[in-house]
């Protein structure tokens, strides 16, 4: 489960200090370290999974749990009117910390278009 190679392992663990905003049993949320907007979290699995596609029927429970704790964090957080989640996946995904997090994007008016228009 922990994976001692894991930053995100290690934060769990306490052993890497982080800027906390939630903690339960199962789930962990603090600052992103390099915020990319007013509020940027972090809401992990305590469990280690290395990626999206690393999940299994058995983490529906957690993943679910992630998401309904985005909302409610978000709100906590000053992000009240609309926020976004993000779970960078694999190489092109350009997943950088191979423990699943979910990034929980927001503050007043700072968001973008979800991504730049091309010619797909
Ligand atoms: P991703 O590309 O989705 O894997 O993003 C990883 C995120 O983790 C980046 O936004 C980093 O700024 C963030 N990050 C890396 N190390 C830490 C840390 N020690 N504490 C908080 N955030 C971190
Ligand atoms: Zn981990």
């Amino acid at each position: 489960m922990h994976d001692p190679n894991c930053i995100f392992c290690k934060i769990v663990a306490g052993e890497i200090p982080c800027r906390k905003a939630h903690e339960d049993a199962e789930a962990m949320a603090f600052h992103d370290i390099r915020p990319l907007a007013p509020v940027h979290l972090l809401v992990i699995p305590k469990r280690h999974i290395a990626t999206l596609y690393d999940a299994t029927p058995a983490d529906e429970g957690i993943l679910g749990r992630l998401l309904v704790l985005a909302p409610v964090l978000a709100k906590a957080q000053g992000a009240g009117d609309g926020f976004r989640v993000i779970m960078n996946t694999g190489r092109v995904g350009r997943q950088e910390v191979q423990h699943i997090h979910l990034h929980v994007i927001g503050g007043p008016d700072t968001l973008g278009p979800m991504l730049p228009r091309g010619e797909h």
